[in-house]
């Protein structure tokens, strides 16, 4: 598999119908300025900071152009508390750092502290990022986009009543319960590194949804769950699928369960909507990660599913080696356009962090070795397989009665010239780059070896 590392055009698959014009799909696209500026504090690896590169790669590759662009809306509490109980959003919105230390055992019940801990406009934070995929998923139940993309999504760790693994609000359930109203069977996709126990707790018992995360399991690493044997629980059994695997995935190995394994998903499921969480921390070098994923592996995905042309709700996840978080969703949004990108980096507001390649491709600066042994890759895709032959086809779900539209809000505001960036958005000047932090210049400098989760 080509890397793209050596120069020209990075490889863009496609071809017949997919790249004529007309039908490449129409494809709608989240963000907000607001949503880049969130701080999670010193030392903490999760950086909202990487939102803003990605947006302004996408917007330097020119792909702005090619897709529907539009604000986040902050999602109500209302809307947040179709999954989440009351009294947590109501503490999202009220707590402050300041008065946080007011409410120990709040904090302690509802897991906020250290790996969630309480900075700075917490309660807006969530409500943008969960609205982004609560409006996408709206605009895919009304046909009015075919993909839509939110990269500011994809926190897939946080539970009913609590935060975990540094998601507060989990907008993958939220926009599932909207497509929901839509579809009867809706399909959860997870590449993040970390299992999407959230998402699949969430639905565990139900066969409305059907979840499927690849992700590293064993050592302790966090969140612990996801292994070969958990597949679900009453009417939802065989509907959650656990793709454990062990240090150093490569691009091969990792295609090699993914393609077959999501091919008869696809078959025997026939989802009316599909929600594929992009995390980057699969990607290899990253912070906290330990595969070994190029940008095509992990794009290989996008591509892989889109092929099947069903509603896709594309968001984002982990991901905690900034620079290479922003090259991949910005490609994997090349992607989802089938649109071609070059591999040097055309300049942009934070050019630096691209240094000194200054490529699309970079080589991850080590190598993990790929301590999945092919004995045990065929030992779990012969159990999922052997979980999936015995999968009623297509369940014909009796739908639970459609929920009003009148939330919709189907025209949300359009992304406007400077209201992201605070510059021409469109055009070619270059806003200053934020200042960094100094506490997050320390880190970059320093090694990327912690390992957390
Ligand atoms: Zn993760």
């Amino acid at each position: 598999m080509s890397s793209g590392i050596d120069g020209g055009d990075v490889r863009v698959e496609g071809g017949g119908d997919d790249v004529s014009a007309g039908k490449k799909g129409r494809v709608c696209y989240y963000y907000d300025r607001e949503v880049g500026n969130f701080y999670y504090g010193p030392n903490h690896p999760m950086k909202p900071h990487r939102l803003a590169m990605t947006h302004e790669l996408v917007l330097a590759y020119g792909l702005h152009t090619q897709m529907s662009m539009f604000a986040l809306r902050k999602a109500t509490p209302t809307e947040l508390a179709q999954f989440h109980t009351e009294d947590y959003v109501d503490f999202l919105g009220r707590v402050t750092p300041e008065t946080q230390h007011e409410y120990v055992s709040l904090m302690q019940r509802f897991n906020l502290g250290e790996d969630c801990p309480v900075f700075d406009g917490l309660g807006d934070f969530v409500r943008l990022y969960s609205g982004g995929s609560i409006d996408g998923a709206r605009r895919l139940n009304h046909g009015l986009t075919d993909v839509a993309i939110n990269w500011s999504g994809g926190l897939h760790h946080a539970k009913k009543g609590e935060a975990s693994g540094f998601c507060y609000v989990n907008d993958l359930v939220l926009a599932i319960l909207e497509l929901l109203k839509h579809h009867a069977r809706v399909l959860y996709i997870d590449i993040d590194i970390h299992h999407g126990d959230g998402v699949e707790e969430a639905f565990y018992t139900t066969d409305r949804v059907m979840t499927v995360s690849f992700h590293k399991y064993g050592d302790m690493f966090f969140p612990g769950t996801g292994a070969l044997g958990d597949v679900g629980a009453n009417r939802g059994k065989r509907y959650s699928v656990n793709v454990p695997l062990r240090d150093g995935v490569d691009d091969r190995t990792f295609q090699s369960l993914f393609q077959p394994i999501m091919e008869r998903v696809m078959e025997v499921y026939q989802p009316g909507a599909v929600v594929l969480q992009c995390g980057a921390d699969s990607l290899g070098g990253d912070r906290l990660g330990c595969f070994s994923l190029s940008l095509d592996g992990h794009a290989d995905c996008v591509r892989f599913m889109k092929k099947f042309r069903v509603p896709l709700l594309v968001t984002g996840g982990g991901g905690y080696t900034k620079h290479n978080v922003a090259r991949c969703w910005a490609y994997e949004t090349a992607a989802v356009l089938d649109a071609q990108i070059s591999e040097s980096i055309p300049m942009n507001a934070y050019m630096e962090y691209y240094a000194p390649e200054y490529r699309l491709g970079v080589a991850s600066r080590w190598c993990i070795e790929n301590a999945n042994k092919v004995a045990y890759l065929n030992h779990v895709k012969k159990v999922v397989f052997d979980n999936l032959k015995d999968m009623e086809i297509a369940p014909s779900v009796q739908m639970h009665e459609v929920p009003p539209d009148w939330l919709v809000q189907l025209e949300p505001e359009v992304l406007k010239d400077g209201a992201a960036t605070g510059q021409d958005l469109f055009g070619s000047g270059f806003a200053p780059p934020k200042r960094r932090r100094r506490e997050d210049e320390r880190e970059e400098n320093m090694n990327n070896g912690v390992q957390h989760h």
